[in-house]
């Protein structure tokens, strides 16, 4: 699939519930997700229900600053209710040298272990 087609990704079959994951977060905008191969003993996935053009972060436009801040709270939110607030990270991998995998933006919200920095 073309890196930045706007194909269908995975996700849309997560938000249809048609493939099952552990939600951990949701509400009428935002979906938040455990990550099916987790690199920290906590990994959400933190997505827009409606992609509406974001296939990454590269995408953003005006419009798209109100969803860019409710994702943004969700990452907060699904940090507390999975007791990391004192300590987390979130990632947004955008375009091909970024190891971007699923076009569809999504924020990484990672935690429970010690994290390094620079990040590979
Ligand atoms: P990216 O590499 O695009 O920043 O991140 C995509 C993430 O989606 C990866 O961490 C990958 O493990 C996760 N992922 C891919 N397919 C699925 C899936 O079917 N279910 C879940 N829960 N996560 C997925």
């Amino acid at each position: 699939v073309n890196a930045d087609s706007g194909a269908p990704t995975i996700f849309d079959k997560i938000i249809s519930k048609e493939i099952p994951s552990t939600i951990v977060y949701e509400d009428e905008a935002v979906l938040a997700f455990r990550d099916i191969s987790p690199q920290a003993p906590v990994h959400v996935l933190v997505i827009p229900k409606l992609r509406d053009g974001l296939t990454d972060l590269g995408k953003a436009e005006k419009r798209h600053e109100d969803i860019l801040g409710r994702l943004l709270y969700a990452a907060k939110i699904v940090a507390e209710k999975e007791g990391i607030i004192d300590g987390f990270r979130v990632v947004i991998n955008s375009g091909p040298s970024a190891c971007q995998s699923v076009y569809h933006l999504h924020l990484h919200v990672l935690g429970g272990r010690q994290m390094k920095w620079p990040p590979g």
